[in-house]
């Protein structure tokens, strides 16, 4: 028997073998009476115990665990390390939890936990300054009730985030952030954010820099050039030297002009201020447009072919589709030796809109082909070069594609040739 069951038979025993012994001496009824009294009198004790049990259940933090006799006082006892325990297990908790709020203090970036409905759950102190929270008042708001720029509602509306945002103008001042969102728990979300402003001036600076460059560079540049086809024109010039010296100078600084050009193009398509002005392109008309610029590059050298599978036109900009799809083509002339071909195609895959190059030319290795839509990265320097190339036809053709929402696709063997496409979303397929 238990230790448990003992103590409560036990006293129970004891009187039934008395209210016997009572029977033999005083006879039935008083030992009946004796025996009902001393149950009643067990019965009291045992209320009274509940009653101290009840009392400390009302308000179990405040009071302490009454003091049992008998049968209680082992319960009792049980219940008072229970209870240790779990307070135990409560203050490694918090502490635990304490310790969390601090290392997310010190974090670097503001953090922000809101819940299924975008309601402000948590945040440090750093997000507090950064979307001029108040802890006090702002808990369980909707954040973007209190964020209003309508391309953080919108990102969070969409809940795609694989890339960060950015975002201008949070609060009054000129704050730039980075917006991560990284879902987790079912439906709750980790939100970060970033102070990049400093980072977005050296970025704005660096781009103001290169524009301003090129641009300054744009005058002399025309007035030498000027004056070198002025003198190559002039009949008496003094010896070949002097005229091979003057090829050399007109050259180079047509070289220079394409050079800053590019660099002016590619500054355009970085500045934020140049929203894309857009229209339904015919591209099968600008292809044309495109294979005839070809034809005079190739100079009858290469064997260009147009095929247009289809009509449609493309929802984009005239001007940065030329641009793009002219580098493209160009691209393919230029590393195609003569006698090669190379074939535009205009297609649609899957609903997709697909501009596509192809050549039969050099081709390229693969370890390059990633790195292919930097500036300046060239895989063979001097053919770029000689072919009058600047090293940037590639990063205008991808700002170009980014711009449009589009994916710059590089197939490639070495010594095969190429093909670089263009494919737009369907939604650009305008018919
Ligand atoms: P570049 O003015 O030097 O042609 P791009 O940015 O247009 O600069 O291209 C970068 C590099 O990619 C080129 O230098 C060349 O090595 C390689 N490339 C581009 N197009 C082709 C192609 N169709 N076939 C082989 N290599 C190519």
């Amino acid at each position: 028997m238990t230790d448990f069951w003992q103590r409560v038979t036990l006293p129970i025993a004891g009187l039934l073998i008395l209210a016997l012994l009572l029977w033999a001496v005083f006879g039935a009824v008083a030992a009946l009476l004796l025996f009902a009294l001393a149950l009643l009198v067990l019965y009291v004790l045992h209320l009274r115990q509940m009653a101290a049990f009840e009392f400390w259940l009302a308000s179990p933090k405040e009071r302490e665990i009454p003091e049992g006799h008998g049968v209680w006082e082992d319960l009792f006892a049980t219940l008072n390390q229970l209870i240790k325990r779990l307070r135990k297990k409560q203050d490694q908790l918090s502490q635990a939890l304490h310790y969390m709020e601090q290392a997310t203090s010190a974090l670097p970036e503001g953090v922000v936990i809101l819940d299924g409905a975008d309601r402000i759950e948590w945040c440090n102190p750093l997000a507090e300054k950064h979307f001029g929270l108040d802890t006090r008042h702002d808990i369980g708001q909707q954040i973007t009730y209190l964020a209003r720029q309508p391309e953080f509602v919108q990102y969070l509306a969409m809940a795609q985030f694989a890339e960060p945002l950015l975002l201008r103008g949070v609060r009054q001042d000129d704050l730039v952030l980075s917006i991560k969102v990284i879902a987790y728990g079912g439906d709750k979300k980790l939100l970060i954010s970033r102070d990049v402003t400093h980072l977005e001036r050296i970025d704005t600076m660096r781009r103001d820099f290169v524009a301003n460059v090129s641009h300054e560079l744009r005058t002399p540049l025309t007035v030498v050039n000027g004056f070198v086809e002025t003198l190559l024109d002039m009949e008496d010039r003094d010896c070949d030297m002097a005229k091979r010296g003057l090829q050399l100078m007109g050259e180079q600084t047509e070289r220079m002009t394409r050079l800053v050009d590019d660099l002016l193009t590619l500054s355009r398509l970085e500045s934020d201020n140049s929203a894309l002005h857009e229209e339904p392109v015919d591209v099968p008309q600008l292809l044309e447009q495109v294979m005839q610029e070809g034809l005079r590059l190739s100079n009858g050298q290469h064997t260009l072919r147009l095929d247009l599978e289809t009509q449609d036109k493309l929802l984009g900009n005239l001007a940065e589709l030329h641009s793009a799809f002219g580098n493209l083509c160009s691209n393919a002339i230029r590393y195609t030796p003569a006698g090669g071909a190379v074939t535009l195609r205009w297609q649609t895959v899957d609903g997709q809109p697909v501009f596509s190059v192809q050549d039969s030319g050099i081709g390229i290795a693969p370890q390059h082909i990633p790195r292919l839509t930097e500036r300046f990265y060239r895989v063979d320097r001097s053919r770029s070069r000689e072919t009058g190339g600047t090293g940037l036809g590639l990063a205008i053709v991808k700002h170009i594609a980014n711009r449009h929402q589009a994916k710059l696709v590089i197939t490639s063997e070495e010594g095969q040739g190429s093909t670089f496409a263009l494919q737009f979303p369907e939604k650009r397929n305008t018919r």
